[in-house]
């Protein structure tokens, strides 16, 4: 049984508990947080939930250690410190930043003879390697990705930011015309505004200047200017009965030519349809964390993504039972 150890208790964390719970090689071995762990209640019980501090003395009683922090401002400071302690596994989710978080964790994990996986999850992750296969067999072609219809944390909190926010929640959705466009195979070019819409649900402070929340929101640079917003003020029980789920999803297309006069057009799509980001994702740290160990058995150490592993690495089935079974 592979031990695992949890760093950081919201909702990654709480999933890895589930994902680890439906994994015969695995078993759960602590949880580690950087509150007070009094304050912490997990679900399984026997297992004990441990301040960071204690970390360096379970340094050789855990296999992977899978790390649930913020991608903001977390991740980019915990994965090379634990890197250098243990192997690990992230779900670094800033694109633009991949290239830095991989170099820091490389060298600790290197320095340390351990294994580091990062950018773990969806996307990055499974859409990652859906690019790398589409593009690579249709290198004629055209890329693209869609969003949602799901839940976007980043922009439901800055949302909560604006004076007179009770609560918010904030879905990003796929324009449904767009999708069609590139399933025709047309390759149509698209901006930002015709790709997505965002929809936000908010529950104003009583008194509050709800021109003023709408106007705030619809006008925010970065987060909502490019894009066609609607707002919808409700009440908090409403919010509470139909908002309070974390589900989100999406599509990775790749439309390409083939043929001496590229006359003939294929169209390559995978999508997710996700009732519980959180749990999805770490379903594939999971997965992910089993090869991990697996490519440290054959003397790999240092950082690696999703690109690097063999497909067989991430089965608990024999390469007997996936040849049989899985080809
Ligand atoms: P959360 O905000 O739920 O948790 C982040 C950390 O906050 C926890 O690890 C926890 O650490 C800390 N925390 C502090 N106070 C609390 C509290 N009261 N309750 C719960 N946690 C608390 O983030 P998520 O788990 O939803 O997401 C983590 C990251 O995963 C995101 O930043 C996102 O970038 C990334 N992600 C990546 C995906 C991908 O496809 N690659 C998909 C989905 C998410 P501690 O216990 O130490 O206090």
């Amino acid at each position: 049984m592979a031990k695992i150890a949890i760093l950081g208790y919201g909702n990654l964390g709480r999933g890895v508990e589930c994902a680890v719970k439906q994994a015969p090689d695995m078993e759960l071995v602590a949880v580690f947080t950087r509150r007070d762990p009094l304050t912490v209640k997990i679900q399984t019980a026997g297992v004990p939930v441990l301040n960071v501090s204690e970390m360096e003395a379970w340094k050789d009683k855990v296999d992977v250690l899978i790390i649930c922090g913020g991608s903001a401002t977390d991740l980019p400071v915990l994965t090379p410190k634990y890197a250098s302690m243990f192997n690990v596994i992230d779900s670094f989710d800033t694109h633009a930043k991949i290239p830095q978080h991989f170099a820091a964790v490389d060298a600790a994990a290197k320095g340390a003879n351990k294994i580091a996986m990062i950018s773990v999850g969806w996307d990055p992750g499974m859409f990652s390697l859906n690019r790398v296969y589409a593009q690579s067999i249709l290198p004629e072609g055209k890329d693209y990705t869609f969003w949602g219809k799901g839940v976007s944390q980043g922009h439901s909190d800055a949302v909560r930011r604006i004076k007179g926010v009770k609560n918010a929640k904030q879905y990003t959705c796929p324009v449904e015309s767009a999708l069609e466009a590139v399933r025709s195979g047309s390759m149509p070019e698209l901006t930002t505004r015709q790709k997505h819409t965002r929809l936000v649900y908010v529950v104003a402070e009583e008194g509050a200047d709800k021109a003023y929340i709408e106007n705030a929101i619809k006008t925010m640079p970065n987060y909502f200017d490019e894009y066609d917003t609607t707002v919808n003020f409700i009440s908090e029980e409403e919010f509470n009965k139909n908002h309070s789920g974390l589900a989100h999803g999406g599509f990775v297309i790749r439309t390409g030519k083939t043929g001496m006069n590229k006359e003939h057009t294929h169209v390559i799509e995978y999508s997710l349809k996700l009732d519980s980001n959180p749990e999805f994702t770490t379903s594939v740290l999971v997965a992910y964390a089993r090869a991990a160990l697996r490519m440290k058995a054959n003397g790999q150490t240092g950082c690696k993504t999703v690109l690097d592993v063999p497909p067989a690495y991430l089965s608990t089935l024999s390469d007997e039972d996936l040849r049989a079974h899985c080809l």
